[in-house]
């Protein structure tokens, strides 16, 4: 305090103020504050900008409880000498930002095969933080992907106060936001991208670094991907829906991604939730959280229904840590219940008291009345959609039912659409069985939702994906657009032509086996 000290380092942002300038500089070591003054609320150094490298002169202060240089001089470093200063910071930043050698939360050989990518999202995660990049988490709205969000929030916050030596640091370098749809969308992509751009423009920050989770490999996130990239914007991908062919470990949408963890890249499939994968990179990135988190991808396999060696001992896991399968799956659908009225808003004190991450007693008084709540509306719902089921048994020895969810079911309310025809699902499944072949389709004016036994998957090879394709192909003005998981998911078309698809689609599942 009150020496003079020299700082040579790289300005990751430039705040104007009603009084001084501050400019926020890293080096290989840290991060600080320098403020220049010259008039209130006057920018000083207007050549000095985001990016640059530059001297910094002045004697160490405190201003409001933070370390602020009062600077004499800031000056811009350019040529040999920024080459150099850069080349430095960068190569440390490499080093501090290389994960710890860390194990699996279980044991299981698709993980170890998705290591070198879960370790490279780990890194680019570090590596955005140290170098002064905000990161902005996109998931999708669901408990699985709730809980993948979640877990890298955990891991996140506590590293950027660390860097920031601030504490409100999180506030600014860190969001997280649910996608409505189950893919990056237009209308989460111009939010995205406006909100970066004003950033950089009005506070002076650099571009984020981008993490979608249980979202973005398919070819629906495509288009938001291509116009992130043309802003240069890193991308991270965690997911474990269907991304199409894989060759050499690279899918269609690898042209717009940095980073991507999925575990049909190394031949794995959807039976490991994006909650897991993403609890299994925040443990990399941040291991002093893994103990506080281990238990949601429990809550994630079971809200996500995920049946495998790997969801089972995820479900252990959290059942060790004092969740049984059934407190996971309420929690999951208190997630959910929570998830529907929070809309666009993260709710992160609401999610973290579900979740079990804050006060036990809320935790336990709040699951109780959400639970209670959700499961009245699903009956509700069911009272309505379950009698106008229409239900068949086809000659391959599928079960197919059918529902119009736009007449038989309550509109904007809880359960919507997809879950709707997802509880309707369940219970014939309870009726006849897992093992039993049983597809569910529920219909709207424009758009329906299938839900699928994994044994459709295993005795006819039925992937929605491939029908969504065949279908698009088949009849191109009805706009055909959809896809999911194999056995879960969605397909959307011109209200017009709704008869002439879903009388293909059903056609298609009449079909299987021949
Ligand atoms: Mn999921």
């Amino acid at each position: 305090m009150g020496k003079s000290v020299r700082i040579i380092g790289e300005v990751v942002q430039v705040q104007q103020t009603s009084g001084p300038t501050i400019f926020t500089v890293s080096d290989e070591t840290g991060t600080t504050w320098a403020a220049a003054f010259d008039e209130p609320g006057v920018r000083v150094y207007p050549g000095v900008n985001t990016g640059n490298i530059v001297e910094v002169l002045g004697e160490v202060n405190l201003h409001g409880g933070k370390i602020q240089i009062e600077s004499e001089s800031i000056d811009r470093l350019i040529g040999q000498d920024s080459v150099d200063i850069r080349k430095l910071i960068d190569d440390a930043i490499n080093e501090r930002a290389e994960p710890d050698d860390t194990e699996f939360l279980i044991e299981s050989d698709t993980l170890n095969l998705l290591r070198p990518m879960m370790h490279n999202a780990a890194k680019a995660i570090r590596r955005a933080i140290l170098d002064g990049r905000s990161i902005l988490v996109r998931h999708h709205a669901d408990a699985d992907g709730i809980c993948a969000g979640v877990a890298i929030e955990k891991a996140v916050v506590p590293l950027l106060k660390e860097a920031n030596n601030n504490s409100d640091a999180e506030w600014h370098y860190f969001k997280r936001a649910p996608s409505k749809a189950p893919f990056y969308e237009i209308e989460d992509v111009v939010k995205d991208l406006s909100f970066a751009l004003e950033d950089v423009e009005r506070h002076g920050q650099k571009l984020p670094l981008l993490v979608l989770l249980d979202n973005g490999s398919t070819e629906e996130d495509m288009l938001a991907l291509m116009k992130v990239k043309i802003y240069d914007i890193e991308v991270v991908v965690i997911d474990h829906h269907f991304p199409g062919q894989v060759v050499d470990r690279t899918v269609a949408v690898d042209e717009y991604v940095d980073v991507h963890v999925n575990p049909y890249l190394v031949g794995g499939d959807s039976q490991i939730t994006a909650g897991a994968l993403a609890v299994e990179v925040a443990n990399m990135i941040n291991p002093e959280v893994t103990e506080k988190i281990m238990h949601l991808p429990g809550i994630a396999a079971v809200g996500d229904h995920a049946a495998s060696d790997e969801a089972n001992k995820y479900i252990e896991l959290a059942a060790d840590r004092g969740y049984t399968r059934d407190e996971q799956d309420k929690i999951a659908s208190c997630v959910d219940f929570e998830a529907f009225y929070l809309r666009f808003m993260n709710g992160r004190g609401i999610i973290d008291t579900i979740l079990g991450l804050g006060n036990k007693e809320k935790h336990g008084k709040l699951v109780n009345a959400l639970y209670k709540e959700s499961l009245k509306r699903v009956q509700t719902q069911l009272r309505a959609a379950l009698p106008n089921l229409k239900t068949q048994k086809l000659p391959n020895g599928i079960i197919f039912n059918v529902l119009d969810v736009e007449k038989y079911a309550h509109k904007f309310t809880f359960p919507a659409p997809g879950k709707t025809c997802g509880f309707v699902h369940d219970s014939i499944v309870q009726k006849y069985g897992e093992e039993t072949p049983i597809v569910t389709l529920a219909y709207g004016p424009d758009f329906s939702v299938i839900r699928a036994t994994d044994a459709v998957n295993e005795m006819f090879g039925f992937n929605l994906n491939e029908i969504v394709w065949k279908l698009a192909k088949k009849i191109p003005e009805a706009g055909i657009d959809g896809g999911g998981h194999e056995c879960a998911g969605s397909l959307k078309f011109v209200e017009g032509l709704s008869k002439k698809v879903l009388e293909s689609f059903a056609k298609e599942v009449v079909d299987l086996g021949k």
